[in-house]
């Protein structure tokens, strides 16, 4: 049977412009037997569209769909390295990598169809049996609501994930000048109290300083209820108060979400020295580059947590890649149990449930999504 890709389209969904997992951009990629893998990217929808229709200029601006259309998909490497190179001159950060890490995520899941293949077993096979999430959980209220009136918003959404027997949660610390770092430690102290000690309890910080002496206050002051990790506490491209910060705190220091390619992952391992990397699913590179990031950092004995906050398309590709992936104890997960969003809720079927705090992956071929496809053609406007 024919294996080659025919073609690839970029289809944005725009639900609300108001968060990263309530608009995206559907990548579909069909074979010559009219089978199809589904991947998903970041980035403004419109715009990625329109980045998948560049017209080809030169060797280094090529259109990236030249770069897959004939080729059969289970050459991941070689055909991203050729997106990687044919991009050169706009892409090599920002959307041309997002578009990589779409058309690499569809890769998978088409080539797992036709090779009969659950997509991790693509990725290098099981080295666990079941997804371990940490659930990044945000109560809805406003950052500048009072902080006594955001943990009691945090309660239930704390005592659920106690319920549902979760191993680990994240909580943030939200973006509010007029909080002190004293009142910030109080509010962890607070809310590690309603956690308890038998879950693991993250901080997402929202890049609360540019001092890093700061933060390092902070992080002493809490070394005590032994937080799982700190996130995002300096500027994102500040390295080098990343690496002050980690060489004086005992806490795992938690970052790069927003870094693209191996290339600066290894910045932030070798010159940041964070102990946990945030590379994202549908930004980084994709799969592909996750893969070979992983590799760094075992090097350096880091833990990768890729960011996932999108929809259930990239959850299916979290599920495969975290039991392919053994250094890292926890993956971030966005499951509809602990966000409402309009796309994480509708756009996929059958989202598996999480039991004792933990998920397992579907051994059909491919990544195992299901379109919803009455809603899909409700928010394209066309059909699957
Ligand atoms: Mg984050």
């Amino acid at each position: 049977m024919g294996k080659k890709i025919v073609s690839v389209e970029f289809i944005p969904v725009n639900v609300a412009a108001t968060n990263w997992s309530e608009n995206t951009v559907i990548v579909k990629v069909t074979d010559e037997e009219g089978r199809y893998g589904i991947g998903e990217a970041d980035g403004p929808p419109e715009c990625m569209k329109a980045f998948s229709e560049i017209e080809t200029e030169h060797k280094w601006l090529t259109n990236l769909t030249e770069k897959v259309i004939s080729r059969e998909p289970i050459e991941f490497r070689a055909i991203w390295d050729d997106m990687y190179d044919a991009s050169r001159w706009i892409g090599m950060r920002g959307l041309g990598l997002f578009s990589i890490s779409g058309i690499d995520m569809a890769l998978y899941d088409l080539a797992g169809k036709q090779h009969n293949l659950p997509a991790y077993k693509l990725m290098g096979g099981a080295q666990k049996e079941k997804v371990t999430p940490y659930f990044t959980l945000y109560p809805s209220i406003s950052a500048d609501a009072p902080l006594r009136e955001i943990i009691e918003a945090y309660r239930p959404l704390i005592e659920k994930a106690k319920e549902r027997k979760v191993n680990a949660l994240k909580v943030v610390v939200m973006p509010n000048d007029k909080v002190t770092d004293k009142e910030v430690v109080e509010y962890l102290r607070e809310l590690r109290g309603i956690v308890g000690y038998e879950t693991d309890m993250m901080v997402d910080f929202l890049y609360r300083w540019t001092d890093w002496q700061a933060a390092r206050w902070t992080l002493r002051q809490l070394e005590d209820i032994d937080l799982y990790f700190a996130e995002a506490c300096l500027q994102h491209d500040d390295l080098e108060g990343h690496r002050r910060l980690a060489d004086s705190i005992n806490t795992r220091l938690c970052g790069a979400e927003m870094s693209t390619t191996r290339f600066e992952a290894l910045e932030w391992l070798k010159q940041a020295g964070i102990s946990v990397v945030q590379s994202d699913y549908n930004r980084c590179g994709g799969i592909t580059e996750l893969i070979r990031i992983g590799e760094l950092c075992d090097l350096y004995g880091a833990q990768l947590m890729p960011h996932n906050w999108k929809t259930g398309i990239t959850s299916a590709a979290c599920r495969h890649f975290a039991i392919s992936n053994r250094n890292s104890k926890y993956v971030e997960y966005l499951h509809p149990d602990f966000w409402k969003g309009t796309l994480i809720t509708n756009l996929t079927e059958n989202e598996p449930q999480i039991v004792d705090g933990q998920i397992a992956v579907s051994n059909k071929p491919g990544l195992g999504i299901e379109i919803n496809k009455e809603f899909f053609k409700k928010v394209t406007g066309r059909d699957l």
